[in-house]
């Protein structure tokens, strides 16, 4: 086999449908988000970014930046081992802490990532659960769906954000068997968010465990930046909320919350956990003080949502359609992976307006979109230049503007 032209011939094909992944070399500047400088092979330009996860801008905010330095000063650079031999420092224990609080459990537990908590926590759960089977909801994320497969339990899934469904697949199965619902609150893609209660109402009467990603809630929703179930006072009924401190905590990093027992098992079984350095104690301390600064104030979660806000009713003004949906996520559609491409190029050679093209595998085909995601930080100035770029390339490739 001729392995060098295999690999080429398999990008080829992605080349082919418009579904390349090129990814814009940008160099944040801390204290001036939303700018960036976007590094092109003929030179540097300056760019607004309309499509970060740092969704409060916390990565460059001033509280975060102290504690990592000093973090950084004190303890040095890295953890200096997994959790279990020598990699615990007093900041992971101390942020454990505080993510505990944040959902109302009594224990939570460090990961290096969101991707790898999904991985580890469900894969360990399911697998260690003799006759587990795993309820999920059709459209979870990767990490969810990657540590599902890797449990080889059995697994039914559920028509998105569907009781209804969830209660039909529940009832054909043995009652006595272990089960395990996972969904997310936020959905990061079309931003929906699932009907947390009734899903809970309908895993309770099957004796069912509940497992919420709230990645994209978490710091963003409810009185104490908890996420949707913190919002709508439901944090108690979940067995294992999950979340990271890469998106509007602005660090980097995941967790799992709930019983003591829950996390102790997690730690003690899970491969993802135990076998991997622990987080630097800096992250761990920057994403201490992002947790705390976001329990208590609320004026970027306000900020957020009147941004979200100014944006969607501009799009309307201008005829530029997005996805209507209740969260921060604005999809703006446009149904072709080449064409996706082509106005994200347009918007960052022509306009300093960088929005990653969305396509296929992330969102299903047809359904190629880019999606926008305002922060506090982002201006009226801002808003009006990117509705007005949206606005002209719309005119020029022909696509329908909305009624
Ligand atoms: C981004 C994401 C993750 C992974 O979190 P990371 O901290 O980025 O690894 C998990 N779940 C969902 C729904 C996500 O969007």
């Amino acid at each position: 086999m001729n392995y060098e032209a295999y690999f080429r011939r398999q990008l080829e094909g992605l080349h082919r449908e418009g579904r390349y992944r090129v990814f814009a070399d940008l160099e944040r500047h801390a204290g001036a988000y939303p700018r960036a400088t976007h590094h092109r092979p003929d030179g540097t330009g300056d760019v607004t970014v309309w499509c970060s996860n740092d969704y409060l801008g916390m990565g460059q905010h001033p509280a975060v930046l102290k504690a990592m330095h000093e973090a950084l000063d004190s303890c040095g650079a890295g953890a200096g081992g997994t959790r279990n031999i020598a990699g615990t420092n007093h900041y992971h224990v101390l942020l454990e802490q505080e993510l505990a609080a944040l959902h109302g459990k009594e224990s939570a537990l460090l990961f290096t990532s969101g991707y790898v908590s999904n991985w580890a926590s469900l894969s360990t759960l399911a697998s260690r659960m003799p006759g587990c089977v795993i309820l999920s909801d059709e459209l979870n994320h990767a990490s969810m769906i990657e540590g599902i497969r890797h449990s080889r339990s059995e697994t039914r899934i559920f028509a998105h954000n569907d009781p209804r469904d969830l209660e039909r697949k529940l009832a054909d199965l043995d009652p006595h068997a272990p089960k395990l619902v996972a969904f997310e609150s936020v959905y990061s893609m079309d931003g929906d968010i699932a009907p947390i209660a009734e899903i809970c109402d309908v895993a309770d009467a099957a004796n069912a465990m509940t497992y919420l990603d709230e990645v994209h809630g978490v710091g963003l929703y409810g009185p104490n930046g908890g996420g949707i179930a913190d919002r709508e006072g439901l944090s108690h009924r979940l067995t294992i909320i999950e979340g990271t401190l890469a998106k509007a905590f602005g660090v980097v990093g995941g967790y799992i919350a709930g019983s003591a027992a829950v996390c102790d098992f997690v730690r003690s079984f899970a491969s993802g956990f135990i076998f991997s350095t622990s987080p630097p104690p800096a992250v761990a301390a920057g994403a201490l003080a992002s947790i705390r600064h976001l329990r208590a104030s609320s004026i970027e979660r306000e900020r957020h949502q009147d941004r979200v806000a100014r944006l969607r009713a501009r799009l309307d003004q201008a005829g530029v359609a997005h996805m209507p949906n209740p969260s921060h996520i604005v999809p703006v559609m446009v149904g072709d992976a080449a064409l996706c491409k082509q106005i994200s190029d347009e918007l960052i050679n022509r306009y300093g307006i960088y929005v990653q093209p969305i396509n296929y595998p992330t969102v299903p085909r047809g359904t190629e979109r880019l999606r926008i995601t305002p922060s506090p930080q982002h201006s009226d100035a801002d808003i009006e230049h990117l509705v007005q770029a949206l606005s002209e390339i719309w005119a020029r490739v022909g696509l329908a503007k909305a009624a």
